[in-house]
């Protein structure tokens, strides 16, 4: 069922043809302005200069099938969304991506663990000034007869555990990440299979699998899909993962989540205190899509100090212009603020929009925001510090 789509994030599910190839919540803080080169994840949102991140949960063994993660000390692999990060507030502007699709690439599509061929090749991140990925563990709908299942999760993360050893230009989320080099975060898409025992994925937040979406292109038995047939939310048992996820210091990833569901995670996210993230969705309101956001909901994600990813697939554009993305970025960030929207391409996950069809072109989309009128500063918000301020979130304790 894998290679083409026209709903999903991407070109994985089984679809159309076209080819497509995921705090403090109060408190809105972003990295200073002042001449700080290195910007730290702390705890409570707060992205500051100083503050240390705070292991989420005692240690405990876990399942390190690779070299990278597993020689972590475990009080650091507990703590992997707290690395140091280079953003600086002049020269080139440097790019969290909240969505790479690399892993299924390697683990499902043949490629080498090297990763050197693709629209995101770490090449190619470096040459587009990345500071960080988002690479998800993304379980395919139909990789069973019926269901993925827990030890799938574990498998891919394994994969991206050996991409990251394989690869110079890539390191574990943890300590001070140089500036020549590509922090590789970790986050869920489409976790049915935690359906099986929830519990689960409390080891995979350890892990530093920070962002996770109970769904996928499919209703499964945590929730409706947004392009699900059901129009169902989350299922009860879907509403006590989500309770789970931000109990172990994760977020729930809204970017494939049905209406229903986004509604019904809102009481959720705010027992939590926890910004809502969508890490792959463009607006709606530009692009008529079940994938992309209401501007209500870019509003919910804004008040909670959550974080809306500009996807550069194409069908979620309706262009193949550099404008499209341009006129998406503006609408999104008028109706959240530029406090609330980040960076989530799809690159690998299909084909993004012919105007920035790699990763190395993410500086052509920073120099087109700066000329339609946007700041530096502000660019250098939505192309990183946003993000940062979002995963350096931890519940209050
Ligand atoms: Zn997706």
């Amino acid at each position: 069922m894998l290679g083409f789509s026209w709903f999903g994030c991407s070109g994985r599910d089984g679809k159309l043809a076209v080819t497509e190839p995921s705090a403090a919540v109060e408190t809105v803080t972003v990295p200073s302005e002042n001449a700080a080169q290195l910007v730290k994840l702390g705890a409570n949102g707060a992205a500051s200069s100083s503050t240390s991140g705070v292991p989420l949960a005692s240690p405990s063994p876990s399942p390190s099938p690779s070299p990278s993660w597993s020689s972590l000390p475990v009080a650091v692999a507990v703590a992997v969304a707290a690395p140091t990060l280079v953003l600086p507030d002049d020269g080139p502007i440097r790019a969290i991506d909240m969505h790479v699709d690399t892993p299924w690439r390697v683990h499902f599509k043949g490629r080498s663990k090297t990763a050197n061929e693709g629209p995101a090749t770490p090449k190619k991140l470096r040459d587009g000034h990345y500071a960080a990925v988002v690479y998800p563990i993304y379980l395919p709908d139909y990789i069973h007869d019926d269901h993925p299942a827990i030890s799938d999760a574990d498998a891919v993360f394994a994969t991206i555990d050996a991409l990251v050893a394989a690869q110079d230009l890539l390191v574990p989320p943890t300590g001070e990440v140089p500036a020549d080099k590509i922090a590789v975060f970790v986050s869920i898409e489409g976790a049915g299979a935690f359906a099986d025992d929830i519990t689960q994925i409390d080891r995979f937040i350890k892990r530093g699998a920070k962002l996770i979406g109970p769904v996928h292109a499919h209703d499964n038995r945590l929730a409706g899909a947004a392009t699900g047939k059901s129009g169902g939310g989350l299922t009860e048992l879907g509403k006590q993962f989500c309770e789970r996820i931000y109990a172990a210091g994760g977020l729930v990833d809204v970017s494939h989540l049905s209406d229903a569901g986004f509604a019904e995670l809102q009481p959720i996210a705010k027992k939590f205190g926890a910004p809502i993230v969508a890490t792959h969705s463009n607006a709606r309101a530009k692009k008529q899509h079940p994938r992309n956001l209401t501007d209500e909901q870019l509003r919910v994600i804004a008040e909670t100090g959550g974080v809306a990813g500009l996807n550069l697939y194409r069908g979620f554009l309706g262009s193949d212009k550099l404008q499209a993305v341009v006129e998406m970025a503006m609408h999104m960030v008028n109706v959240a603020g530029v406090d609330h929207v980040g960076l989530g391409t799809d690159f690998e996950g299909g084909a993004a929009t012919a105007a920035l069809k790699d990763a190395s072109r993410l500086p052509v989309l920073a120099k087109a925001l700066q000329k339609a009128g946007m700041s530096d500063a502000d660019v250098r918000k939505i192309f990183a510090k946003n993000v940062v301020r979002v995963l350096a979130w931890q519940p209050n304790r």
